[in-house]
């Protein structure tokens, strides 16, 4: 699966056995996503609590 990364674009490869619930982080800026579905792909960036 690919997914590119809603805050920098770069394309990030994801693992087959990545299910809903689980945690992304983009290496290239070192945002997190939590995988909302699978099929299809669907992510939602985690917002830092301050
Ligand atoms: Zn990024």
């Amino acid at each position: 699966m690919e997914l590119k990364c809603p805050d920098c674009g770069e394309t990030i490869i994801l693992d087959k056995s990545f299910e809903s619930g689980e945690l992304v982080i983009c290496e290239n800026c070192g945002l997190e996503m939590e995988i909302i579905e699978v099929d299809p792909l669907e992510v939602r960036p985690l917002e830092e609590e301050k």
